[in-house]
């Protein structure tokens, strides 16, 4: 099963009409844990972008990246994967930020 969501935003907000966001808010600055997904072992079932709180995953076609601007490591994205694709790793572990 493929969940196919239409309304990604760009950013963190709150919405009006699905297609316009009212707030954009630089979330990615809270994050302490990030998101590193294998993309090897996705199917893209597309469940981790539809319960990211900010909808910060970019549809890449056969899988999804996380834009770390507006990430705030909340970990919902790897709970919720079925395939177990998804590791929250402490910032403290990467260099650029
Ligand atoms: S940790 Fe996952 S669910 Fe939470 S904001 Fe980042 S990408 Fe979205
Ligand atoms: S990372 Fe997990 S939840 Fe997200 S599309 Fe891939 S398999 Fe599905």
């Amino acid at each position: 099963m493929v969940i196919k969501h239409k309304f990604i935003l760009k950013t963190e907000n709150a919405w009006s009409d699905a297609n316009e966001g009212l707030l954009c808010m630089d979330t990615g600055s809270w994050r302490t844990a990030r998101p590193v997904l294998d993309k090897e072992k996705c199917n893209y079932c597309g469940l981790c972008a539809l319960y990211c709180p900010p909808q910060c995953m970019k549809d890449m076609g056969d899988y999804y990246e996380v834009d770390l601007a507006y990430c705030k490591g909340c970990g919902v994205c790897a709970k919720e994967c079925p395939r177990d694709v998804i590791s929250m790793v402490p910032e403290g572990e990467f260099t650029d930020g």
